[in-house]
């Protein structure tokens, strides 16, 4: 049964500025199928166009999830709102959005939210679902607009994802499973920007102890330091197997099982 594996398919591996704009790493986020559901996370600037060049069919998606507003991570929602519900004809899918992407100047415009079958908020300590997935939100980010982390659970395997943040206190400890993605934006921490840096992940994949640790979401002082290297040197110091994503990259998490 070809579907029965849990996949994870990075179309963009871009964050921050520079990176998105100048599309030195493509951005677009994440496809997920995960034991045949499939679900799109963070559809940023370029999202349709590369789902589309890798035969991914938004019309089988069943839910499309945003960890928070900021235009590299939504750029691209509305347009794959309506791949996926073939433009209002059918009011299928669900979508999971913040709060604050609903708000006064709202990510999704008003007509578009009845498009799919219903739009959920998600909160601190939420717990969602999707066919045989489920998943939850932690706890609040430390970020400029209303932010959270994922921990998604299929029937096989856990992948934690921590979405853009500040570094907080016990931040880890919400974030334990088999498989853990981190967005790194920045090579050293820098004040007054609410994204983890190198050192940063270096220490949560540290304190997790996932059987392997995706980076991804690079910023510009990450991408010239060659985030591949960089990966290199957190497996040979941590002992875990960290890998830097590569656009169109797709990770199946039976490879968990093979290390
Ligand atoms: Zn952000």
């Amino acid at each position: 049964m070809e579907n029965l594996s849990d996949t994870v398919t990075f179309l963009g591996t871009a964050g921050a500025r520079f990176v998105v704009t100048k599309q030195f790493l493509s951005s677009g986020d994440v496809w997920l199928n995960l034991g045949g559901t499939e679900m799109l996370f963070d559809p940023g600037p370029g999202c349709l166009v590369h789902s589309v060049k890798k035969k991914l069919d938004a019309s089988k998606l069943k839910a499309i999830i945003l960890s928070h507003k900021h235009l590299d991570h939504s750029g691209d929602i509305n347009i794959m709102i309506e791949a996926m519900t073939e433009s209002g004809w059918k009011q299928r899918g669900l979508v999971f959005v913040p709060s604050d992407a609903l708000d006064k100047g709202a990510v999704i415009p008003p007509y578009l939210q009845n498009y799919p079958e219903k739009v959920n908020i998600l909160f601190e300590g939420g717990a969602y679902s999707v066919e045989d997935v489920s998943f939850e939100t932690p706890v609040r980010h430390k970020h400029p607009v209303e932010t959270y982390g994922f921990i998604f659970r299929t029937p096989w395997h856990t992948i934690a994802w921590i979405t853009d943040t500040k570094y907080f206190d016990k931040l880890s400890s919400y974030y334990r499973a088999e498989l853990l993605v981190i967005n790194v934006v920045l090579l050293e921490p820098r004040d007054g920007v609410d994204r983890l840096s190198m050192p940063e992940a270096k220490q949560i994949i540290a304190e997790v102890k996932p059987k392997v640790a995706i980076l991804t979401h690079f910023g510009m002082s990450i991408w010239r330091a060659k985030p591949w290297e960089l990966a290199q040197k957190l497996t040979d110091d941590t002992g875990i197997k960290v890998i830097a994503a590569r656009d169109g990259m797709r990770f199946d998490l039976a490879r968990l099982d093979e290390l």
